[in-house]
């Protein structure tokens, strides 16, 4: 595998251009930048990590195109999610369409799909890619902590590490909170907010991936900047060097605002899909175009928000041929995470999916 790299989000030309809405986005994978052995990722701007190719980020100037980007004409089911037989009943009805399943809305100004045309990936596709195997001797998620996660800004890194274990159905664990004042590492002041610096971050973490890390995710209240010619990032990976930095400071009112408030169930909702969709590509699930889906791209906040937390059948059939799980036990579990998280359109979702997948005849 070349070396993938995932550049999250973004960044911004210069302060000149950014235009005020729309600069909180996060990132995605963008199928087809894999010129020269990387797939990077990013909202924006190209970043300035070395080997990274990164998307430019376009003024929201244009006019909305009127297009369905899916399913796509003359794609049928089976071509999506493939072969599903030897499957017994419940998981074979797990990767249906299903009715709970919404197909993509027309693209809008501004989308990540206006910006970033992507195909979508099929299962066959998925299974074709390169990307780091869960093996029997490689299958612990890490959560990193840099700097505090507090109770009140957002979920607290347990919250993130249970969550992350009920999602992807693997073992995680917690490495030692590194503090922000420990950090051999580049940082600066932006706009008077102390930024680090995302590659130097990931330079660091990929010096301690355990032995039995599938990855190691850093997780921060921390901006994050990729060089010195962009205004912040989101967040960075590595998909082959299994390490990936991402920042929820942008993701809070006070952030843009100080003294805004958010209900704290829309802060943990925005961080737990956050955290699965990054954490989603280093598994190789690429942005989704078929249904609407967690691993959608998202250009700005508010298509963030418009976007659901679980995964489509699609995708959701990609991390059981990752990982392998039951899909009924994982729904009974998210649910668990949800309604502790306050997250009650998702725990019901959760709930309606375990019961549809129970009634298979
Ligand atoms: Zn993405
Ligand atoms: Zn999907």
């Amino acid at each position: 595998m070349g070396s993938h790299c995932l550049a999250v989000a973004t960044a911004i030309a210069g302060p000149e251009s950014l235009p005020s809405g729309n600069l909180r986005t996060r990132s995605g994978v963008r199928l087809g930048v894999r010129a020269c052995g990387i797939l990077a990722i990013a909202l924006c701007l190209a970043c300035s990590e070395p080997g990274a190719v990164t998307d430019a980020m376009v003024p929201q100037t244009s006019a909305a195109p009127t297009t369905t980007p899916t399913p796509p004409a003359g794609v049928h089911h089976h071509g999506l999610v493939g072969d599903l037989d030897g499957l017994d009943a419940s998981h074979r009805r797990a990767f249906l369409i299903g009715p709970h399943f919404d197909p993509m809305p027309p693209v809008q100004a501004g989308d990540w799909l206006e910006h970033h045309p992507e195909p979508g990936q099929t299962v066959a596709q998925f299974v074709a890619s390169d990307h780091n195997a869960v093996t029997p001797d490689r299958r612990t998620i890490y959560l990193q902590p840099i700097g505090p996660l507090p109770h009140d800004r957002g979920p607290t890194i347990d919250e993130l590490t249970e969550h992350a274990g009920r999602y992807f159905g693997l073992p995680t664990a917690i490495l030692p909170a590194k503090r922000v004042a420990d950090l051999d590492i580049a940082r600066r002041r932006h706009d008077g907010v102390v930024q680090l610096h995302a590659g130097d971050v990931l330079d660091e973490l990929e010096t301690q991936v355990p032995a039995d890390a599938y990855c190691v995710i850093a997780l921060t209240l921390q901006d994050l900047y990729p060089g010195d010619d962009y205004n912040y990032v989101f967040g960075l990976a590595r998909l082959e060097a299994r390490v990936g930095v991402f920042s929820f400071a942008r993701y809070h009112p006070d952030f843009f605002e100080p003294g805004a408030t958010i209900a704290r169930s829309e802060i943990m909702r925005r961080a737990f899909k956050v955290m699965t969709h990054e954490i989603g590509h280093m598994f190789g699930l690429e942005h989704c175009t078929f249904f609407r889906c967690n691993m959608n791209g998202s250009n700005n906040l508010s298509e963030l928000d418009d976007e659901p937390a679980h995964l489509c059948p699609v995708c959701l059939r990609k991390l059981h041929l990752a990982v392998g799980f039951d899909p009924r036990a994982r729904y009974d579990a998210l649910v668990e995470s949800y309604s502790r998280a306050g997250m009650f359109e998702e725990t019901e979702w959760a709930l309606q999916r375990s019961a549809w997948l129970d009634a298979a005849p």
